[in-house]
């Protein structure tokens, strides 16, 4: 998968609308102490699905919108847009949008998805909002210490498996349901005879 091109508004510091196009191969932001190039990664992570506001440094989820400063009112909502090449050669599109008080809501190619379809989008192609593709500061000791489930997680997404499970928690949560279905009926039937 390529991402080509990243568009911002109200998210952060990014205030008024800004695109980074972003070229084939290895990346790097560089630029003086808070001039928000952390702020540019979180972008990427947020609109691939983050959920833990943690991750983005922030309290809540609403913190990424813009806040405000001595001379600009805040802002109610932030968005982003990834543009993307899929490994399939097919260009789409993902925006995420965040207004106060009413939450996140997902857009696919100009549909609105789930959280969760956005995810497996990702996923599939080894690049989730905590892929390793993406080296945020002091990233590469994290690496260098990380303990060996943590190391196997990181191979999971480089052989493209990451996906599975998704899937797999999906599929174990119908089993439970349908068991549970399963021995209401046979209470029914019980009932029956
Ligand atoms: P460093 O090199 O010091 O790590 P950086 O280039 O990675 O800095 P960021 O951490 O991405 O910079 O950006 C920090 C800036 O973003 C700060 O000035 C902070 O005030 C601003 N910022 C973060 N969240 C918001 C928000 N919700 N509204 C307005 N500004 C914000």
């Amino acid at each position: 998968m390529l991402f080509r091109q990243l568009r911002l508004s109200g998210f952060k510091s990014f205030v008024e609308p800004s695109t980074l196009r972003i070229e084939p191969g290895l990346t790097g932001v560089v630029g003086p102490n808070g001039c928000g190039k952390s702020n540019l990664l979180e972008a990427i992570r947020w609109v691939m699905g983050e959920n833990s506001p943690k991750s983005m440094r922030s309290g809540g989820m609403e913190d990424v919108i813009f806040a405000g400063t001595d001379r600009r009112p805040p802002r109610d909502f932030a968005e982003v847009v990834l543009q993307a090449t899929g490994d399939d050669g097919e260009d789409f599109d993902v925006v995420r949008r965040i207004e106060r008080g009413a939450g996140s809501a997902y857009r696919l190619n100009g549909k609105d998805v789930r959280a969760k379809d956005v995810a497996l989008t990702f996923a599939d192609a080894a690049t989730g909002a905590h892929s390793p593709a993406l080296v945020s500061q002091g990233k590469i000791a994290q690496v260098i210490a990380a303990k060996p489930t943590e190391r196997r997680m990181m191979l999971e997404e480089a052989a493209g498996i990451a996906g599975l499970h998704v899937r797999r928690r999906d599929a174990e949560s119908k089993l439970r349901q349908t068991e549970a279905n399963l021995a209401r009926l046979e209470d029914l039937m019980a009932g029956l005879d």
